[in-house]
C-alpha cells in the first residue's frame, strides 16, 4: 500500500500547478465578474494535453489514466472551476463515452480532434422532468426506414451545450421501455435541428456556459448511435462513475483554494494585537479544513486507481464524491468565515469559491443520490 503519487504522478501535478497557477488562476475573477465563457483557458488546456487525458495514444491522447486525470482535475479546479467543470465533462463524459462504447469509425472520426482540442465534447441527459431520476427522460429518437433516427424534445442544463462541436445526446428509443428504452447518439452540433437555447444565469461556475437544448428534427445517422440501441441507460450510467471521480477531484481542488486563502489571510489579519492565525478556533477551522482535504484526496485516488486497474468502482466514486463535495461546501463557508467581512465581498476569492463550490453537491448526482447508491450497495441482496 503506497499513499504518495508515484513519481511520474509528481511531475504531472507539478506541471499541472504551474499551469493553472499561472495561466487560468489569473483569469478566474474576471470570467466569473463577467460571465464570460472559457473559452481561451479551455485551449490552454488542450495545448497542455489536458483534452485528452482519457484518450489512448493511438488517437492522439494524452491517456493519463483515472489518477494522473484526477491529479490534473484538482490543480485546474483549484484555479478555475468555470475550466475544471468544461474539461471534466469533455473528458469523462464525452471522450470517456467513445473509449469505452465506440465503434473503430466513431472513434476514428471524433477521438483524434477532441484530444487534440479541436473539437469540444457536451453530454446531454438532463431534462427539465428528469434529473436525478434521469430514466424518465422523454426526448424522442425515433428510427427511420433508411434505419437513421430522428431527435425531437428539449434537454436542460447542458454544460457548454453552445460552445461544443459534439454531444453524446440521451433519448428514447421505446417509449414504453422505461430505463432500457433509451439510446446513446454522437450528435455534431452543426447537423440541423441542433438548437441552443436559453443561457442558465447561475450563482457559480459563470464562466461555464449552462443551457437549454432544443432537438428540432435532428437527424442522426445510424452509424451514430453510440453503444446498442436501448443500452444508452446503462451508458449514462457507468458514465458517471467516472464523473464523479472528476467532480470529487474538483471539489478537492476547490476545497484547498479555500484553504490556501485562508492560512494567507489568517496569517495576515491582526485583531487583538495579533495575527487570527494565533487564535485557537481560527486553528481549529485550519485543521479540519486540512484533514478533510486528505481525507477526500485519498478516496478521490482510491476511486481512480480501482478504475485504472479495471475494477468496479460505482461505489468508491459515490464516496469520494460525497465526501469531497459536502467538505468543498464546509470548506468554503469556512474560509468566508476566517475573512470576516471581507469574505462576504468580491475583494478576495473566497466568495466565489463559496458560489462554485454549491454545484459539486448537486450536478453529477446530488448528495442524496450518492447517499442512495452507497446504501443500495450494502443493502441489495
Ligand atoms: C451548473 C450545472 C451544470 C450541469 N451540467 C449538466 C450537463 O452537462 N449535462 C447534463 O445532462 N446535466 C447537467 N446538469 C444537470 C444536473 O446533473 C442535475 O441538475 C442533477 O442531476 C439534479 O437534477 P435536478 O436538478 O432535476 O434535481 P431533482 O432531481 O429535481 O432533485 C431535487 C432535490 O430532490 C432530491 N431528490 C431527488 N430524488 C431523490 C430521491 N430519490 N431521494 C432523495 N432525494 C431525492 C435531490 O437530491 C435534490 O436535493 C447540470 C446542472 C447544473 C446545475
Amino acid at each position: 500500500m503506497d499513499f504518495d503519487l508515484n513519481e511520474e504522478m509528481q511531475v504531472l501535478q507539478e506541471a499541472a500547478r504551474e499551469f493553472a497557477q499561472g495561466e487560468l488562476a489569473p483569469r478566474a475573477a474576471e470570467a466569473d465578474k463577467n460571465e464570460a465563457w472559457v473559452g481561451d483557458q479551455v485551449r490552454m488546456c488542450g495545448e497542455q494535453g489536458f483534452l485528452g487525458m482519457a484518450v489512448s495514444e493511438e488517437y492522439g491522447g494524452s491517456e493519463l489514466g483515472a489518477v494522473g486525470t484526477s491529479v490534473v482535475l484538482m490543480e485546474v479546479n483549484k484555479a478555475c472551476p468555470s475550466t475544471g467543470t468544461t474539461i471534466s465533462v469533455h473528458n469523462s463524459l464525452v471522450c470517456e463515452a467513445l473509449m469505452r462504447y465506440g465503434t473503430d469509425a466513431q472513434k476514428q472520426t471524433y477521438l483524434p480532434k477532441l484530444a487534440s482540442g479541436e473539437w469540444l465534447g457536451a453530454y446531454a441527459l438532463s431534462e427539465a422532468g428528469s434529473g436525478s431520476d434521469a430514466g424518465s427522460l422523454v426526448c424522442r429518437a425515433t428510427q427511420n426506414d433508411d434505419g437513421s433516427f430522428t431527435l425531437d424534445g428539449t434537454k436542460l442544463w447542458i454544460s457548454h451545450g453552445d460552445y461544443a462541436d459534439v454531444a453524446v445526446v440521451f433519448a428514447r428509443t421505446d417509449p414504453d421501455g422505461g430505463n432500457k428504452g433509451v439510446t446513446a447518439f454522437l450528435v455534431e452540433t452543426a447537423w440541423d435541428g441542433y438548437k441552443p437555447g436559453k443561457k442558465e444565469l447561475k450563482m457559480g461556475l459563470r464562466g461555464s456556459n449552462t443551457v437549454e437544448l432544443q432537438l428540432d428534427q435532428l437527424r442522426v445517422p445510424a452509424e451514430n448511435v453510440l453503444g446498442e440501441v436501448n443500452r444508452g441507460f446503462h451508458i449514462a450510467m457507468s458514465l458517471l462513475d467516472t464523473g464523479r471521480i472528476g467532480i470529487a477531484s474538483q471539489a478537492v481542488g476547490i476545497a484547498e483554494a479555500c484553504l490556501d486563502a485562508s492560512v494567507k489571510y489568517a496569517k495576515e489579519r491582526e485583531q487583538f494585537g495579533k495575527p487570527l492565525a494565533a487564535f485557537g478556533a481560527i486553528q481549529g477551522k485550519i485543521a479540519d479544513m486540512a484533514t478533510g482535504i486528505d481525507a477526500a484526496r485519498l478516496l478521490v485516488f482510491r476511486a481512480a486507481q480501482l478504475k485504472d486497474e479495471g475494477k468496479p468502482h460505482g461505489r468508491e466514486a459515490s464516496m469520494a464524491k460525497l465526501m469531497a463535495s459536502q467538505h468543498a461546501n464546509w470548506c468554503a463557508k469556512e474560509a468566508v468565515q476566517i475573512h470576516g467581512g471581507a469574505g462576504y465581498t468580491r475583494d478576495f476569492p473566497v466568495e466565489r469559491y463559496f458560489r462554485d463550490a454549491r454545484v459539486t453537491e448537486i450536478y453529477e448526482g446530488t448528495t442524496e443520490i450518492q447517499k442512495l447508491v452507497i446504501a443500495r450497495s450494502y443493502l441489495r441482496d
